[in-house]
């Protein structure tokens, strides 16, 4: 029996599903401003997880995983850089795309994007207003949060503290300093999109009601996230699901995955002590990163260093010798022919073990460490009992079995293209020399060198590289 640590609740629960075998699944996605560092990759690695696990026990899992592709820091980042909004969001969804590919993330049902859902946010918004929950200031939308008096139910936060606007923002425009944007009149020069109030564009919390609602219908199985988004995001999900759409419980069980800290300190973006997936990943064996993360209990800290990640590689490699271990036996019989001994036995009862172990952590709120534990003490029988087992049928049930569940952890055996760190870095060089030839051609354009710049680019053309000039600059990409 599966049982899972409800946010909502504050305890371990049976999971039952809202509608048969299908599992509906929501988990929010990266902002989409920045190159997503290693404690977002926790997070994504940990939902995929757990949707992996819902599967192998039989269910339909509908995974919805969305892009926040407006919002301030998508703004902000933008006007740094002297780019639009939707360049940038363009940049790092690719990257991300890439940091899932090399997680070996399961890609999802659907990863939706915020500004492409702006018809049912204003809906959402006109519902909530018109049911007595919203009003509007100047083109600004609020919701009225003393109007909603389960407010709080997620975070269990004090109403008192949260008057007092230590962890919500003042504003003058709003009515109680609880109250949060429901929609955001434009600023000179920040996208926005027409609605009844204002051209503006909606708050930060707006889209996750309207996205789950609009892929899962309310109310739906499973809602993910970092444990930094209990308060105020999913706070703020559930009230105006709940305002606009009349659903009390929209959503049946929150998981919020621990943080992820980098030789023991808070990870922080601002402090400029973050690494990013990419870089991580382009260092390290992509399966060992992987197997590194499900070294902690979703629910706990767990601390980024090199220690722990050398003690992941060396994991893997004993996952690895293992699986050589049994393949080399299994040749070996071919050549020679099955002779059933007691070790056979053994080995059989060993796999089946494991599985049954396996599950019974993964039952407990998907304890991921535990059943590492159990998947690296059926490794040591592998290794005694193998060399003695005669019949091949055995050894590639253990096989088959050892895959399917280091599978649920993100680790794919049969997959050695992994990207090393030789490769990584030739990327790394490459990238950086077409960047240097690009300055060279633009030098050559603005002394009116074009001959000289033409032939850079014909060259890096005849190469594969194409260049297209913007008026931001110079862009190329692979042919
Ligand atoms: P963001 O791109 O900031 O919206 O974050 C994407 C996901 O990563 C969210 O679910 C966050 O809660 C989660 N997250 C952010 N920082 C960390 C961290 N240091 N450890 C674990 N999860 C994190
Ligand atoms: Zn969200």
């Amino acid at each position: 029996m599966l049982k899972v640590y409800n946010t909502r609740t504050r305890s371990k629960e049976e999971f039952t599903t809202l509608e048969g075998n299908n599992v509906r699944m929501y988990v929010c996605g990266p902002t989409v401003y920045d190159y997503p560092h290693i404690g977002n990759a926790r997070s994504f690695a940990v939902f995929d997880t757990i949707r992996r696990y819902l599967e192998y026990k039989g269910y339909r899992v509908t995974y919805i995983t969305n892009f926040t592709d407006i919002d301030d820091k998508m703004i902000n980042r933008a006007n740094e850089e002297g780019v639009s909004v939707s360049e940038l969001a363009t940049k790092f969804i690719a990257e991300y795309l890439t940091i899932a590919k090399q997680l070996n993330l399961k890609p999802a049902t659907v990863n939706p994007r915020a500004t492409e859902h702006m018809d049912d946010i204003i809906e959402m918004v006109e519902l909530i207003i018109e049911n007595g929950f919203g009003y509007e200031v100047d083109g600004d939308v609020y919701f009225n949060v003393p109007a909603f008096e389960m407010y709080g139910s997620l975070s269990r936060i004090p109403m008192d503290e949260l008057s007092s606007g230590a962890r919500v923002e003042v504003d003058d425009k709003k009515k109680d300093p609880r109250d949060f944007a429901l929609w955001k009149a434009e600023k000179p020069g920040e996208p926005s999109w027409d609605s009844p109030w204002s051209k503006g564009r909606p708050g930060w919390h707006a889209e996750c009601s309207v996205m789950g609602r609009h892929y899962l219908g309310l109310p739906f199985d499973i809602h993910g996230g970092g444990q930094d988004l209990i308060f105020p995001h999913h706070e703020n999900e559930i009230a105006q699901s709940a305002a606009a759409y009349g659903i009390e419980v929209p959503v049946n069980y929150w998981l919020h995955n621990g943080f992820l800290t980098i030789d023991s300190e808070k990870m922080s973006k601002s402090e400029g002590n973050f690494s990013t997936a990419r870089e991580v990943l382009d260092h390290y064996d992509n399966q060992a990163v992987r197997l590194y993360l499900a070294t902690g209990q979703y629910r706990q800290p767990l601390d980024y260093n090199e220690n722990a990640m050398n003690q992941a590689i060396q994991s893997l490699e004993r996952i690895k010798n293992a699986v050589d271990t049994i393949k080399g036996r299994i040749s070996i019989l071919e050549r020679i022919g099955s002779r059933e001994s007691d070790a056979d036995k053994k080995l059989a009862e060993a796999s089946k073990r494991l599985r049954e172990s396996f599950e019974k952590e993964m039952d407990d709120d998907f304890n991921t460490p535990s059943a590492l534990a159990e998947i690296f003490t059926f490794i040591r029988e592998i290794n005694t009992l193998t060399k003695d087992v005669g019949g091949a049928a055995v050894l590639r049930e253990s096989l088959a079995v050892l895959t399917e569940l280091v599978g649920i952890l993100g680790i794919n055996l049969s997959d050695d293209t992994r990207i090393s760190k030789e490769v990584g870095q030739t990327l790394e060089t490459l990238r950086g020399t077409i960047e240097i030839l690009l300055e060279l051609r633009e030098d050559a354009r603005k002394s009116k060198d074009f001959a000289k710049a033409d032939l850079i680019r014909d060259r890096l053309k005849q190469l594969g590289i194409e260049v297209a000039d913007t008026k931001d600059g110079p862009t190329w990409k692979m042919s």
